[in-house]
């Protein structure tokens, strides 16, 4: 049987960010993933945005490291030349109904130490966004967007040269007690057994089928309504906005927003679209869905400028909209050295390397 000191079950943003934490602070440390390479599954299928930590209930995890894990990643960014930008965001509100909700969100965010946060007036917008339908506007300037696989291959670049390794194609099957201590069963090419006193499940979309498979207690549910799927529609042609475009949130998501990618082009979404079975194809039916969903912002729309683009899962957990991140150790689940992370979806990769911080400090 193998040993280490940590394994991380997942090569993503998350298990890469773990992992990078686990081997510069010397704790000799493998990730096992089970694609042929990193990146393959929820990092890769989403908005790119580095969250400013606005909305989320203030004291809650997703709260801490959203606000501490968007400082710690423009740092990272700065200090690795890793491509990003904080272009900001705009809020829009329509009407009073809308402007109470955003200025509800206003005093969340203040209470998240989001404190840069300023009210634009219709006038200021239609000069400085002429294109845009709001009656008021909350500016966030902190919120930016971020290269995701420049910053995965310079968390693995870091892990790699603090002498940590991720073995692909290397998908953790199984767990069992021996001696005291949890053994993975790993399958792959070949067969093998492993073991290390922290052990961290970090495989986003499996990671509540694995933490049972593991032989966890109290796995959280996972919805019953199935995978909350998010769609994107790409603009053609130039994009009418210069920083991303957000409506009042949703239940579920963020509303049918505009981001910007680092070359300027835009896209639209993620909507929420319940489906039974995780699947990534974009359906062009929902286009004048969309369409109207944006005009409400920007009554321009030419549907004839949208097309499905690509689409991601939320690894949602639970029964509210906004579940909290779920970070479960020994003492919840009663595996010992195994550290589950369930719900990790958006402000996921905002999150990541503060996420590291907070299992590190506590492993
Ligand atoms: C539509 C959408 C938009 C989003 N937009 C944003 C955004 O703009 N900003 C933001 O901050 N966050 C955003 N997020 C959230 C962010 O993308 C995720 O929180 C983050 O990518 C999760 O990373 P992860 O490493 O936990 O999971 P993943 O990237 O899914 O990695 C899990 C890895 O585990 C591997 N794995 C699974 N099972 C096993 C096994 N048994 N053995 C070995 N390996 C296994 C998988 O192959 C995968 O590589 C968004 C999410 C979605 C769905």
């Amino acid at each position: 049987m193998l040993k280490t000191d940590v394994i991380v079950i997942g090569a993503g943003v998350v298990g890469l960010a773990v992992a990078r934490k686990f081997a510069l602070e010397g704790r000799e440390t493998i990730v096992l993933e089970a694609e042929s390479s990193f990146g393959q599954g929820v990092s890769s299928r989403n908005s790119e945005v580095i969250h400013a930590g606005l909305y989320y209930p203030p004291g809650s995890l997703k709260a801490r490291v959203c606000r501490l894990g968007r400082d710690l990643l423009y740092d990272y960014c700065q200090s690795r030349d890793i491509a990003h930008k904080k272009i900001g965001k705009w809020l829009v509100a329509n009407g009073e109904t809308q402007e109470a909700k955003l200025e509800h969100i206003r005093q969340t965010a203040i209470a998240n130490g989001c404190l840069d946060l300023s009210w634009i007036d219709a006038a200021e917008v239609a000069e400085r966004e002429p294109e845009l339908r709001a009656t008021r506007v909350l500016n966030s300037p902190s919120t930016g967007i971020v290269d995701s696989h420049g910053l995965m291959l310079a968390l693995l670049a870091d892990l790699e040269n603090a002498g940590g390794t991720v073995v692909y194609a290397s998908p953790v099957l199984k767990g069992e007690l021996s001696g005291g201590k949890l053994v993975l069963g790993v399958g792959g090419v070949s067969d093998c057994k492993i073991s290390a006193p922290t052990i961290v499940n970090a495989a986003g979309l499996e990671s509540t089928a694995l933490a049972t498979l593991l032989g966890s207690g109290k796995v959280p549910d996972i919805p019953k309504k199935g995978f909350a799927k998010g769609n994107y529609f790409s603009l053609s042609g130039k994009s009418p906005f210069a920083r991303l475009i957000y409506p009042v949130p949703e239940p579920g998501g963020l509303g049918v927003h505009l981001t910007l990618d680092l070359q300027g082009r835009a896209r639209f979404g993620p909507d929420v679209q319940w489906v039974d079975k995780p699947s990534y194809e974009v359906d062009e039916s929902r286009k004048e869905q969309f369409a109207r969903a944006i005009r409400e912002y920007w009554p321009n729309c030419d549907a004839k400028r949208l097309s499905p683009d690509y689409a991601g899962i939320r690894p949602k957990i639970g029964r509210a909209d906004e579940p909290d991140f779920c970070v479960q150790d020994a003492r919840e689940h009663g595996l010992p050295g195994l550290v589950n992370l369930f719900g990790i979806e958006s402000p996921g990769l905002t999150s990541s390397l503060a996420l590291a911080e907070h299992i590190f400090l506590k492993n």
